[in-house]
């Protein structure tokens, strides 16, 4: 519970119809999309920039946490008010504040929610390219806040390659411009880039000044079956280093295309693994020449069946398999953990070999999927949460996990971000030199560490 006279104050900044400490409010922001839960002690829906400024200097002020929060949909315990406090609610500053389609530039406010801005853009023929697949509900704040990236990111990166600029409110109420609104700027220390996927821990992002792209007009899609991980891998590496950049190169694990069967009628082949592509482009001509060079990589590695789309709808029902990935998983126990270890691409089959060990070792059911053409794979822990037993060995695993990854020269996280979730893992990728800069800066943006606190082990001494 806040002190009254702060409660007070709150009010008095953005408004009664704009503060909560009702119980259900509390317990809806005690949570996101992963397994931490923790109650703040009110939450104020912020309208406007000034607002954001005047929260944060009483909260200095007053040394109370606060943690900004969007959607709520990250995985990884990110908005999630550890150390209780003010939840910082975002999601009523949603505005597209300018769009220069000339500028290549979209300036919008971190509330928005990522499908809309794709909708106001479509009709330009422009898209943003990170397509993080919650883009239907989660917002451009933290998009940003994550760096959130998507089945894209083989070709058109992450968040990360198409911010420009920000304004920032820092922790004690300060506002401040970083970047701006030019494709080019080596102006100073890119104060941009640290921003985001920091998880907001340095700051309160108020507006964001986005690059955008001019949309393909031409896909085409294709899927491989392999009946061996080596051989799948091998496609995987002979793919990125053909001459052309597939937009979408996905992979399917066998536990994952085993659920996928007893939850669907899609009755995929039942392999090691399955690979979907797609390449994009402008003409048909330059399309299809990129298809046929991922098509020739496929069958020179031994498949068992490989399927081109010849419509949008054969197309529609190759992605139907990868799209359900995560919600078929989601179903088969009560919990589970989607991790996203990331690796070098050439180094996902020794990856998803290890992955494959780790679950045989520890006795526990491990389905992976994700991005073979980036690295990144989701390799998600299914377990029983109410047996402890399930609990200890999917901890165990976890553990394995992680270390698989660094030992392969990868990193605890391609998307999802460290948060809770990964914090007491932030040692085995950084050496303790980095760690300390990490912590300085944290002091330096936010002397008090009033900034979501408890996040990406920057609290450890
Ligand atoms: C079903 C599902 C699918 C997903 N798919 C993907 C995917 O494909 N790729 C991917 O990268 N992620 C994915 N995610 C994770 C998550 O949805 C994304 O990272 C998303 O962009 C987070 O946005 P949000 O609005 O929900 O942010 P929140 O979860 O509310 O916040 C995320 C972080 O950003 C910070 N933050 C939010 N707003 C601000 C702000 N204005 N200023 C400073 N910090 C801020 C928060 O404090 C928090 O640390 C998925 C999650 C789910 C549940």
């Amino acid at each position: 519970m806040l002190d009254a006279q702060i409660k007070d104050a709150l009010i008095r900044i953005v408004g009664q119809q704009n503060y909560t400490d009702s119980l259900i409010d509390m317990v809806s922001y005690s949570y996101d999309a992963s397994e931490h839960r923790a109650r703040p002690s009110c939450a104020v829906w912020v309208e406007n920039t000034a607002q954001v400024s005047e929260v944060m200097k009483l909260a200095d002020r007053e040394k109370i946490p606060v943690t900004p929060r969007g959607a709520g949909t990250g995985l990884s315990g990110l908005s999630v008010p550890a150390h209780a406090g003010i939840v910082m609610d975002l999601t009523r500053m949603n505005k597209i504040l300018e769009l220069r389609i000339e500028d290549r530039l979209a300036v919008v406010q971190p509330g928005l929610v990522y499908a809309d801005l794709e909708k106001a853009l479509a009709p330009h023929g422009f898209f943003f390219p990170p397509d993080p697949s919650s883009g239907k509900v989660c917002t451009m704040g933290g998009t940003v806040g994550t760096n959130a990236g998507g089945v894209k990111g083989a070709k058109y990166g992450t968040t990360r390659d198409y911010v420009l600029g920000l304004e920032v409110v820092l922790a004690d109420g300060r506002i401040m411009r970083t970047g701006g609104k030019t494709i080019k700027n080596v102006s100073g220390y890119d104060l941009t880039r640290l921003f985001v996927a920091s998880e907001g821990t340095l700051g309160i992002i108020t507006e964001i000044a986005l690059k955008i792209n001019p949309k393909p007009t031409v896909t085409t899609t294709a899927m491989a079956s392999f009946n061996d991980l080596e051989d799948a891998g091998r496609a995987v590496s002979e793919v990125m280093r053909s001459g052309i950049l597939p937009s979408v190169l996905e992979i399917l694990g066998r536990e994952t295309i085993l659920a996928i069967n007893q939850n669907t009628d899609l009755k995929l082949p039942e392999v090691d693994a399955l690979l979907l592509a797609e390449t994009d482009g402008y003409t048909k001509t330059e399309t299809e020449f990129q298809m046929e060079t991922v098509l020739e990589v496929f069958r020179r590695n031994n498949p068992g069946m490989v399927k081109l789309a010849t419509s949008p709808e054969e197309a529609a029902q190759l992605w139907t398999a990868r799209k359900s990935a995560y919600a078929v998983l989601a179903r088969i126990k009560s919990h589970f953990v989607l991790e996203d270890v990331t690796v070098p691409i050439g180094k996902v089959p020794a990856l998803l070999k290890g992955i494959q060990a780790i679950a045989k070792k520890h006795e526990i059911q491990i389905a992976t999927f994700g991005h073979a053409g980036d690295g990144n794979l989701h390799p998600q822990i299914l377990y029983d949460g109410y047996d402890p037993e399930q609990v200890r060995r999917m901890e165990a695993a976890s553990d394995e996990l992680f270390k698989l990854a660094i030992e392969l020269e990868g990193t605890l996280t391609g998307e999802h971000g460290i948060g809770l979730s990964k914090a007491r893992y932030m040692t085995l990728e950084h050496d303790a030199v980095s760690l300390e800069m990490m912590r300085t800066i944290k002091r330096a943006f936010d002397p008090n560490n009033i900034l979501n606190p408890g996040k990406m082990a920057l609290d450890a001494a």
